[in-house]
């Protein structure tokens, strides 16, 4: 038998449900079955508003050089964001996405329960993270008429072109791992490029244009590439969701349509999401730190024990991704232990237990 592989993962917990959530997300880990043949080390990592308070910085170098050298991957809970701006506290996931050159969030969207049309949801919306209207370069000066604010929205070809790989090559895993639990109707991967080149001619443009370009390649030979502006993008989304498979978008656009998508599948304790790039992936649950549930064991933890699989896939391990998937479906379609926010009388324990059982 081959020596089996080791993955350091950082364990970030931040705040309030964070603390909950993300030893679930250890646990998972832990009760993998041993014929996949992997071992993790976990590294207890800080982060957030309560290190803030306590030690001045939101993101403590220690956290983010640790996760450079000796990990793999990580698992992020939630942070929570006071509710006034305060001074010398910012987003420390923003920053990892910074200095990891996490490019892409990928938020997979998937229902068990059939959407309006009977048909189960089933997809995932990747968002280029690192440009367009965010590079945040706005000014405001003074007009003939008042005051004008403008901001830049930037596109560029090699981030267009990263993006676009990255979403073709989820669409050929997805296939992968569905053709073992078929749950779809799609049959194809497909691919739906997000733009509005129709009145963005040069920044839109370039983006669809590249991202045509990078599905071309040889290797997506057996994805269907399509487009579709942004505006009648979320019309079809909300009339038929179970139509998409990969969507692809720039940032503002795809920050838009993921938030949307999450709406259609009923609580956010369900949404994982998955902070990419090319040597590194963290987990995410798209909730935040839901203090007024916090402390009481009631917390969702799905979306965390989702967000472990998404992780492993970019990690390279589908086959213990799929595991996952399999076993979270499984206690979703059984409905017997469902935490409150799914209109259940589970804690978060019992959830997690149930889902174990099922691994
Ligand atoms: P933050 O400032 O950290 O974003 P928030 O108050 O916006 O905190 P969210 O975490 O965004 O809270 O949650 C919004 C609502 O959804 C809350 O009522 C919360 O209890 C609920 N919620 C979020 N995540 C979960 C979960 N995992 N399980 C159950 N309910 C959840
Ligand atoms: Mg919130």
């Amino acid at each position: 038998m081959a020596a089996a592989r080791t993955l350091r993962i950082g364990l970030i917990p931040g705040d309030g449900i964070g603390r909950e959530v993300i030893p679930a997300g250890r646990r998972i880990l832990e009760s993998l079955p041993s014929s996949l043949n992997l071992k993790f080390n976990f590294v207890d990592l800080e982060a957030g508003y309560d290190t803030f308070k306590k030690t001045g910085t939101a993101l403590p170098d220690k956290t983010v050089e640790t996760l450079k050298k000796e990990c793999d991957g990580a698992l992020f809970g939630a942070v929570s964001s006071p509710s006034t701006k305060v001074a010398g506290y910012s987003s420390p996931i923003v920053a990892l996405r910074k200095k990891l050159d996490l490019y892409a969030n990928v938020r997979p969207v998937k229902t068990t329960l059939g959407s309006s049309n009977g048909n189960p949801i089933d997809l995932v919306i990747v968002r280029e993270n690192t440009e367009d209207l965010y590079v945040k370069e706005e000014k405001t000066y003074e007009g003939p008429d008042g005051k004008v604010a403008e901001a830049i929205k930037r596109i560029s070809e090699r981030a267009s072109s990263r993006i676009s790989t990255i979403a073709g090559e989820i669409a050929l895993r997805r296939q992968k791992i569905r053709s073992a639990a078929p749950t779809s109707i799609r049959d194809q991967p497909m691919v739906t490029i997000t733009h509005k080149s129709n009145v963005l001619s040069q920044t839109d443009g370039l983006f669809r244009e590249t991202a045509r370009k990078a599905l071309a390649a040889d290797k997506f030979s057996s994805v269907l590439v399509e487009e579709q502006i942004v505006d009648s993008m979320v019309y079809k989304l909300f009339r038929q969701p179970e139509y998409y498979d990969v969507i692809v978008a720039p940032n503002l656009y795809g920050d838009i349509l993921s938030d949307g998508a999450a709406a259609l599948v009923g609580s956010l304790g369900l949404v994982p999401s998955a902070n990419v790039g090319d040597n590194f992936a963290i987990g995410e649950p798209c909730h935040g730190s839901a203090p007024d549930i916090e402390g009481q064991n009631i917390a969702n933890p799905i979306a965390t024990l989702r967000s472990v699989a998404l992780m492993l896939e970019f990690l390279g391990e589908e086959a213990a991704a799929a595991k996952i998937y399999a076993a979270v479906d499984g206690n979703l379609d059984a409905a017997k232990f469902l935490s409150p926010d799914m209109g259940g009388k589970a804690t978060t324990t019992e959830v997690l237990d149930d889902v174990l059982k099922r691994l």
